[in-house]
């Protein structure tokens, strides 16, 4: 088995083998760019090692072949006497995990090659620091040796000799400093420091493979959710040094600007400096600009690579580069990672240079980056003061007092003020100051902590895991880098980016949104050159996705208002009003009534009120959304939420009792509360039970659509309402609501003399409707997945509790790696909804099929309902642009 690969064997598809830096290494090389000559030891050999505890028995012959060939290629041998070649060892696995894992340099030193390394570059003091070099790192990641031992020794050095920094070293200090380290490793560990080139090499080599599954690397992996199993390849890559004086130096350059996706090359270079100390950011470095300057002969050829590279990749590429005495050394290129607002700027950018197709530059966006661009966002141009800085949690911009308690954020809240709660970590007992919360700020935890995961599903801005700050609960006061903030401090936070301001930041609207809501010319009027370019990307692709995409997207939306607002954002109907607001408010005696009357009369005399307001709803929202489906749901939530709370009612039916005040009302609404009392009620009278059991309040219901529909119509528009029936488990059920709800519209057709169609469908939010959906279709015009009730059913996990305890665990375990009420369970819930869908559809063919679960605006959950076959998805207002875009992308 092939184990090893020089760098001219592979290429840039080999990511799995060879590591994102080994392919791209590989592809340079092949592209005939100036790449230092080395190769790659692949992963499989990795995966070998770790799951054999030693390495393949062909890796030794192999790489002794590599490195004869690389010695041929360069002229010189590993670690020879005479103007040696020396090497880098470097991690590279498939997906970049930056500054995980272990890195050694200079490999091949000794202390009979370093005279050799004097003699090569006739300088005596660089080859004697690069030496150092080799035995600290080696000795820290090889060897194991606490990397402060060289530390302390190094500042001796300089104490003794009286100066400040490193390069104020002579080679003589260095070259007493090597013995010293040489020995530190000898006391330490009970070995030498390895002479031999190649055992330095294979030593090198196994410490990163050992690398892997360090413990950081592990939470890096967990966190970012790589798989474990993959391991890393290592790069063994001939030297090239940026610190041999003025002529030689290094950098990082991107061919855009990856932060606002602003063309032109965009860069940092360091003279006589090697690589880490630019990621280091110690010494202030020069621009590209000054590059040019200093040496404009790499610069040119430097800046033809990068154009080279960005047509050849059809990207942003990142690339390390080094100058050693004037010439110039490509380092490392990838595919660069970028802000959101860069990802929709640079994908139409290279539409318009012809480099992709708007096909690919849909593929290049994410749902998940439209929703960070739609977010209010703090001011670019106000002054700002950072804090702190931590993971980027739940995205937005909030402002807001800080409190350090729930009980006080609650409190202020309810006092109108704007808070932030900041704390350690939460846990469930924070949950009502997280609700009152405009923000959250947590020191600990990472992006599946309990604050995380509650955050985001409250959809709440918030930052976890800002680690230099000190939360001091007690006292009432957090600090980081000296900085003091009390009770009552204005903070601000952005949910984006993971950085903490003190002070209020002004918030301003998404300019997208603008678009969304006012227009493109109103948008752009109120923005720089840069956001339009941004504003003016995201039209383009949404337009792009929306002529592409097969799935259908409406809006679940309740009020003309929230109907108004979805069309604005795209959506082509409502796949679901939810009529329970109707119902609260002024309404709820009326409803107290129908609830409590105990004879006929009574209660439909207490319904026949309802008919006229719950008619003007219906209008109101049929005239939004003229000549669109407007799926309007029968009344779902369970009858006690209409009545007042059973433990109050108690105590004041009680308290009556004892001053010999009793009121008969109050008794009777007791009594009818406790009639109506349920453990769980979530699994209780609902939807279409409800229908069934209370005469007259779903016909009410079909009614009022009805009588709205022949308004409309009568008024010149275009009504398009379904009756949608909830909570379905049996195809019985809804043959009884249809016989009572056909005879209404038929009546009111002969009535108003309105020529009315309106479809009658069913949610599937039950697992037994999906497994006889068969059936159910028989009575079904259409169907429509209600995920949230049905993922609840299917799991026995209660939809009101997932801030639970035991679901931040089974996060943090691996039971599942993101929320199933977030993202669909594709093989679980996905499954009866696959069903569900055939043999619905086996019955009635062509029967039109929706989701209207919160799943319905999840990017991974619309990929899947996309290849399902369903019509279309569901979502509120605010995702359904979300929602358009990845039903584009799930085309491509
Ligand atoms: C559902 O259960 O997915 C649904 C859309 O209905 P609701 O959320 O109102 O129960
Ligand atoms: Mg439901």
């Amino acid at each position: 088995k092939k184990l090893v690969y020089h760098f001219s064997e592979g290429d840039k598809d080999q990511k799995d083998l060879l590591g994102g830096k080994g392919a791209n290494l590989a592809e340079m090389t092949r592209l005939g760019l100036p790449v230092p000559p080395g190769f790659t030891i692949t992963t499989d050999a990795c995966r070998h090692y770790l799951e054999q505890g030693r390495e393949p028995d062909q890796l030794r012959v192999q790489v002794t072949m590599a490195l004869r060939r690389l010695e041929d290629e360069v002229g010189r041998r590993l670690g020879d006497p005479v103007d040696p070649l020396l090497v880098s060892v470097r991690s590279g696995a498939k997906y970049s995990m930056p500054g995980m894992m272990e890195t050694v340099l200079n490999v091949g030193l000794n202390d009979r090659s370093v005279l050799g390394l004097v003699e090569a570059s006739g300088d005596e003091r660089f080859a004697w620091d690069s030496y150092r070099r080799l035995i600290q790192m080696f000795g820290k990641t090889v060897m194991g040796v606490d990397g402060e031992a060289f530390g302390k020794a190094l500042d001796g050095a300089k104490a003794h000799k009286g100066v400040e920094t490193d390069v104020e070293l002579g080679a003589r200090d260095l070259q007493d400093l090597v013995d010293e380290f040489k020995q530190i490793i000898a006391n330490h560990t009970g070995h030498e420091f390895p002479q031999d080139p190649r055992r330095q090499l294979d030593l090198a080599t196994r410490s990163v493979f050992d690398s892997w599954n360090t413990d950081r690397a592990k939470v890096y992996r967990r966190r970012e959710r790589i798989p474990h199993d993959l391991g890393t390849a290592v790069n063994v890559c001939t030297m090239v040094f940026g610190n041999l004086g003025s002529t030689s130096g290094t950098g990082v350059c991107f061919t855009r600007d990856p932060a606002t996706g602003k063309p032109g090359v965009y860069g940092d270079y360091l003279s006589n400096a090697q690589g880490e100390d630019v990621v280091s950011g110690i010494r202030n470095t020069l621009s590209l600009d000054d590059f040019a300057e200093l040496d404009p002969d790499s610069y040119q050829q430097l800046t033809r690579i990068m154009r080279r590279l960005e047509t050849h990749y059809r990207d942003l590429c990142d690339i390390e580069f080094t100058v050693e005495r004037g010439k110039l050394w490509m380092l490392q290129t990838r595919v660069g990672k970028r802000t959101a607002a860069a990802a929709f700027r640079i994908a139409t950018q290279l539409v318009d240079e012809h480099l992709i197709t708007l096909d690919e530059a849909l593929e290049r966006v994410t749902g998940a980056q439209l929703a960070q661009l739609m977010f209010p966002q703090f001011d670019a141009a106000a002054e700002r003061e950072l804090l702190t800085k931590g993971m980027a949690t739940s995205p937005g911009a909030a402002v807001g007092r800080v409190v350090f308690d729930p009980a006080t954020a609650v409190a202020w809240q309810a006092r109108g003020e704007r808070v932030i709660l900041v704390r350690k970590e939460t846990n469930p007992e924070d949950l009502e100051g997280m609700i009152a919360a405009t923000g959250i700020l947590t020191s600990r935890g990472g992006k599946t902590s309990h604050a995380a995961v509650v955050a985001r599903g409250m959809g709440k801005t918030a930052v976890c895991g800002a680690e230099s700050l000190e939360v001091d609960r007690a006292g009432l006061v957090a600090t980081a880098g000296g900085v003091t903030v009390r009770q009552g401090d204005l903070l601000s936070i952005d949910g984006s980016t993971g950085e903490v301001f003190l002070g209020e930041l002004p918030v301003v609207p998404s300019p997208v949104v603008l678009y969304l809501e006012e227009g493109l010319d109103v948008a752009l009027d109120k923005v720089d050159e840069g956001t339009a370019e941004v504003v003016r990307a995201v039209a383009r692709l949404l337009t792009h996705a929306d002529g592409v995409r097969r799935l259908r997207v409406r809006a679940n939306a309740d009020t003309g208002a929230d109907a108004d607002r979805a069309r604005r954002m795209g959506a082509e109907g409502i796949g679901l009003c939810r009529t329970e607001h109707m119902f609260l408010g002024d309404r709820r005696p009326l409803i107290e009534r129908v609830i409590l009357a105990d004879n006929a009369r009574d209660r439909e005399a207490a319904l026949a009120e309802l008919v006229s307001p719950q008619t003007d709803d219906f209008v109101e929202l049929l005239t939004a959304m003229d000549g669109l489906p407007t799926t309007i749901r029968l009344l779902d939530p369970p009858l006690h939420e209409f009545l007042p709370d059973r433990a109050e009612l108690m105590v004041k039916v009680a308290v009556a009792k004892e001053r010999g005040e009793e009121n008969p009302d109050d008794e009777r609404l007791l009594a009818a509360v406790e009639r109506l009392h349920e453990s769980n009620p979530m699994l209780g009278l609902r939807g279409v039970r409800l229908g069934l059991t209370v005469p007259g309040l779903f016909a009410l219901q079909v009614r009022a659509v009805a009588r709205a529909a022949a308004l409309r119509v009568k008024a010149g528009g275009d009504p398009r309402p379904e009756i949608m029936v909830p909570l379905v488990g049996s195809v019985m059920e809804l043959h009884l609501v249809r016989d009572e709800a056909d005879a209404i519209l038929a009546e009111v057709r002969d009535s108003e003399g309105v020529d009315l169609q309106i479809p009658i469908g069913t949610m599937v939010e039950l697992p037994r409707a999906a497994l006889t959906a068969f059936r159910v279709a028989e009575a079904a015009e259409f169907f429509s997945f209600g995920t949230n009730d049905l993922t609840q059913t299917t799991w026995g996990f209660s939809r009101d509790d997932v801030e639970a305890a035991f679901f931040a665990a089974y996060l943090d375990k691996g039971v599942f790696t993101v929320s199933p009420f977030e993202s669909l369970d594709v093989d679980g819930v996905g499954r009866l909804v696959d069903v569900a869908t055939r043999e619905g559809r086996s019955t009635r063919p062509g029967l039109k099929v929706g989701v209207c679960g919160e799943h319905g605006g999840d990017p991974e959950s619309i990929h899947f309902f996309h290849r399902t076959g369903l019509d279309y998805v569901s979502c509120s207002p605010f995702r359904v642009p979300v929602a358009r875009l990845e039903a584009g992308r799930a085309m491509l």
